[in-house]
């Protein structure tokens, strides 16, 4: 049987990394990939016999599973096998009209980002992996863009006093920033409203910002629930007390299939010292900075505003190499004995499939 990648247009990640190439053809997989899907992750497949190069046409008639991370036409999906398996990241969370579209087709869709947060289908999270890369990169953009050093410096000349950092949304990008932002030597702190977050984000070295009065997220599957109109303002209030000494803030907080809460007002920027460095992680889903625009970079009152959701894709081989390990095990769990299987008692199948 064959599966079939193709190149994604909006997402320059190359799902089949080296090191998978070996282990698709242990389980019987047959390897069709799309003609340059490589050259961004800098991938050198081309070398390896379990790869045919091929067009799109053929990759979408010839495959028994098709993986593409864009949406396809009507044209194209209309080229998929009945009995096949489309997967991808259709996010059916922000936009519900998907599920009536896909059901339209004879073979079955699944969709990545729905892959439930249970400890089994860790390895095949995506929006884990990917949310890990940004967290890390949003520190490394921010130390380049900040006219500051991040670690406290003693030199002949003077000393230099640590830079504060401050991570609202201490989740999988926010953790994976506190870490990085540590180990530059920054002082950081850090709010989130999930209970679980406090004890993770000080085992990290960083100091948690309690606010209280958050609401019960013990039933959303890993995912934060909506706060209060009351519980946003105080929270609100307590970002911009520490915003006026922060030299970079960074903002994760999101909620599943709602727009990201407004966290860092228009006037908590303007009470940032010139020359600090907002990146907005959430800009995506409307951002969590009053001021951010998704996609671009902007100076408000002197400070630094990043707006960018994909930074992922800055770190695009290793990004890569993680999109491909979550495909494979995922694709690991549909296919036994070098064909298709879908077992519907399984949770992960199940839950990603629309
Ligand atoms: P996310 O991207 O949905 O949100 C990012 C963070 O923002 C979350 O920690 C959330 O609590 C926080 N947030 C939301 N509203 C906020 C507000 N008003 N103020 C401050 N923070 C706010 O979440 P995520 O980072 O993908 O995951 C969150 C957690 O889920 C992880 O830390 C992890 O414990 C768990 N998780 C488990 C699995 C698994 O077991 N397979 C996989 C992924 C995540």
């Amino acid at each position: 049987m064959n599966i079939g990648f193709l190149k994604g247009t909006s997402d320059a990640k190359c799902p089949i990394a080296p090191d998978l190439i070996r282990k698709y053809d242990g389980i019987g997989v047959k390897i069709l990939a799309e003609h340059g899907i490589q050259e961004a992750a800098h991938f050198d497949i081309s070398k390896y016999d379990g790869v045919e190069f091929a067009e799109r046409s053929k990759i979408l008639s010839d495959s028994e599973i098709v993986y593409s991370s864009d949406p396809l036409s009507p044209e194209e999906l209309a080229q998929i096998k009945p009995e096949a398996h489309f997967i991808s990241l259709l996010e059916p969370y922000n936009k519900p009209e998907v599920v009536a579209q896909m059901e339209k087709y004879p073979f079955k869709t699944f969709s990545m980002d729905m892959i439930p947060r249970t400890t089994l289908a860790q390895s095949m999270d995506v929006l884990s992996s990917m949310a890990s890369v940004a967290g890390y990169k949003a520190v490394l953009k921010a130390a380049e863009m900040l006219p500051r050093y991040l670690p406290m410096m003693i030199t002949a000349a003077g000393s230099i006093k640590p830079s504060k950092v401050l991570v609202i949304g201490a989740g999988v990008a926010g953790l994976q920033a506190i870490a990085t932002a540590r180990r530059l030597g920054a002082m950081v702190e850090a709010f989130d409203v999930r209970a679980a977050s406090k004890e993770e984000v000080e085992s990290l070295g960083a100091k948690f910002v309690e606010v209280e009065g958050a609401a019960d997220d013990k039933d959303a599957g890993g995912y934060a629930v909506q706060q209060s109109e009351e519980f946003i303002q105080r929270q609100q209030a307590e970002v911009q007390k520490r915003a006026a000494n922060a030299d970079i803030i960074i903002t994760t907080a999101q909620l599943r299939g709602r727009p990201a809460p407004k966290l860092v007002l228009k006037e908590t920027v303007e009470k940032m010292k010139s020359g600090s460095v907002i990146i907005d992680l959430a800009s995506s889903t409307g951002g969590n900075c009053e001021v951010s625009i998704d996609g671009e970079t902007i100076v408000h009152s002197g400070v630094t505003v990043v707006g960018n959701s994909s930074l992922a894709d800055h770190m695009i081989q290793d990004s890569s190499i993680l999109l491909s390990n979550n495909i494979f095990n995922f694709v690991n769990i549909m296919v036994k004995d070098g064909q298709l299987h879908y077992d519907e008692d399984n949770e992960i199948l199940a839950k990603s499939k629309i």
